[in-house]
C-alpha cells in the first residue's frame, strides 16, 4: 500500500497552530478566538479535500498548456528554478491585486479576509474556488515554457511560505523586511484600518509592493477582518455571501454597462444595502452570542473527528475508489456546513445529521454488505430516529425555550 505521505502536512500544521496559541496565552495576548478558529479551520480543511480531488485536473491543465503552446522548453537548472520563483511570485502579485480590484476575483477572495483574527488559522482560509481562480494566472506559465512537474513543486513550496506570515507572534525582522514578505507586511494587508487598505499583495518577495506602489508599512496597530465586518460563522454564507451581492447588484443594475461593472468593476462599487437585505432573506442572526460549553464541545469532537478523518483521506485517497472519495467528502463537507450552523445556532442542523447519518451508513454498507441483514437495517433506523428525535428536542428547548 504507498501512502500519500503530503497528508503529514496536517498534523504538522496543527502542531504549529498549537504551538502559536501556546506561545500567545504565555505572553497574555488573545490570539485565539473560538468561532473563528472553527470558521478559518472549516474553510481550509474544505480546500485541501476538495484540491485533493482537482490537483490532478491542474496538472492536466498545465501539462495540456506545455505540450500545445510552450513558447520555449526551459530545461531545470538553477537559473531556471530562481526564474520561476520570481515569475510565480510576480504572477501572484497580480492574481492578488486583481482578486482585490476586480468584484469577480474579490468574490473568492473575500473569504481569506473575513477573520477577525491574525493568526496561522487564518492561512487556511483559501477556497477550491480561489485555486481555480489562480489556476488562470499560472497557466502561463506553462505557455512560457516551464514543465508541469516544475510548475507543481514550485506551487507546493509558493503555496507554503504564506503559512508564516499569518502570526502576530513575531514583530519586525530586521533587514528580511526589505526582501521578503513577513508577518509585519501581511498583518498590514489583512487589515481594515484606512491607511493600510489595498496594500502588501505581496506573498514572497515584498519588492512588488514598492515597484508598483501598493507598499505600506506597519505603523499603527491592524485591525483584522472587513471593512464591512460579515459577523456570521455560517461556513455556506462565508462562501457566497458576495456572489449573491454580486448577483443582486448585476439584477437591479441599469444598462449593461453598469451591469458588466458589477462583474468586472470594483467590490466598493457594489451597494452595501444589498448585504442586509440579503441577510434579511437568508436569516442571517447578527449575533455575537457565545455557545454553551456544550455546544462548543460537540463542534470541538466533531472538528477533532473531520481532522483525523482528513488526514486519513489524504494519506490513502489513491487506494480509494472514487464513490468512497465522494461519499467521505461529502460526509466531511456537511460536517463542516453543520459547525457552522451550530455556531450559528441554527435550527435546520438537524437535515444535516440525517443526511451525514445516511452517507455514513451508505458507505459502510457499501463496503461491509455482508454484515447488512434487513434486521440489522432496521434496528438501525429505529436507533438513529430516537437519537436524533431526542437531541432535536434538547436542542430545541435549550436553544429557543421550546417544550
Ligand atoms: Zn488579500
Ligand atoms: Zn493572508
Amino acid at each position: 500500500m504507498s501512502f500519500n505521505y503530503l497528508a503529514f502536512a496536517v498534523p504538522f500544521f496543527l502542531f504549529l497552530i498549537g504551538l502559536e496559541y501556546w506561545v500567545s496565552k504565555k505572553k497574555g495576548k488573545h490570539f485565539y478566538n473560538f468561532n473563528d478558529t472553527i470558521s478559518n479551520l472549516s474553510v481550509g480543511i474544505a480546500e485541501r479535500l476538495l484540491d485533493g480531488l482537482t490537483l490532478g485536473l491542474f496538472y492536466f491543465v498545465y501539462d495540456y498548456l506545455y505540450k500545445h503552446f510552450a513558447f520555449f522548453h526551459i530545461q531545470p537548472s538553477v537559473l531556471s528554478w530562481i526564474g520561476l520563483l520570481l515569475i510565480t511570485d510576480f504572477l501572484w502579485y497580480w492574481y492578488h491585486r486583481f482578486g482585490h480590484e476586480v468584484n469577480l476575483l474579490w468574490s473568492v477572495h473575500v473569504v481569506h479576509h473575513q477573520s477577525e483574527e491574525f493568526n496561522f488559522t487564518v492561512s487556511a482560509r483559501i477556497t477550491l474556488f480561489q485555486a481555480v481562480a489562480r489556476t488562470f494566472f499560472w497557466s502561463l506559465l506553462p505557455i512560457v515554457g516551464f514543465s508541469a512537474e516544475m510548475i507543481t513543486t514550485i506551487l507546493l513550496i509558493h503555496g507554503l511560505y504564506p503559512f508564516f506570515t499569518h502570526t502576530r507572534t513575531v514583530g519586525k525582522l530586521g533587514f528580511l523586511e526589505y526582501i521578503f514578505v513577513t508577518p509585519s507586511h501581511h498583518r498590514v494587508h489583512h487589515a481594515s484600518n484606512e491607511q493600510y487598505l489595498d496594500k502588501n499583495y505581496s506573498d514572497v518577495f515584498i519588492f512588488w509592493d514598492k515597484i508598483f506602489g501598493t507598499f505600506a508599512e506597519e505603523n499603527e496597530e491592524p485591525t483584522y477582518g472587513l471593512t464591512k465586518p460579515l459577523d456570521s460563522n455560517s461556513f455556506l454564507w462565508q462562501h457566497f455571501h458576495f456572489m449573491l451581492e454580486m448577483a443582486y447588484a448585476f439584477k437591479y443594475a441599469e444598462g449593461w454597462r453598469n451591469k458588466l461593472k458589477t462583474i468586472f468593476g470594483r467590490p466598493d462599487n457594489i451597494n452595501p444595502t444589498y448585504r442586509r437585505v440579503l441577510e434579511q432573506k437568508f436569516v442571517i442572526h447578527k449575533t455575537n452570542k457565545v455557545p454553551s460549553t456544550r455546544f462548543r464541545n460537540y463542534v470541538v469532537i466533531q472538528m477533532v473527528l473531520v481532522l483525523i478523518g482528513l488526514f486519513g483521506f489524504l494519506l490513502i485517497e489513491e487506494q480509494m475508489d472514487l464513490i468512497s472519495q465522494i461519499s467521505i467528502a461529502l460526509i466531511i463537507l456537511v460536517s463542516l456546513v453543520n459547525c457552522g450552523a451550530i455556531l450559528e445556532q441554527r435550527r435546520w442542523i438537524f437535515y444535516l445529521e440525517y443526511s451525514r447519518c445516511f452517507l455514513t451508513f451508505f458507505i459502510s454498507y457499501y463496503h461491509f454488505k455482508e454484515f447488512f441483514n434487513p434486521y440489522i437495517i432496521s434496528a438501525l433506523a429505529v436507533l438513529i430516529t430516537v437519537y436524533f428525535k431526542t437531541l432535536n428536542r434538547q436542542y430545541l428547548r435549550l436553544i429557543y425555550g421550546f417544550q
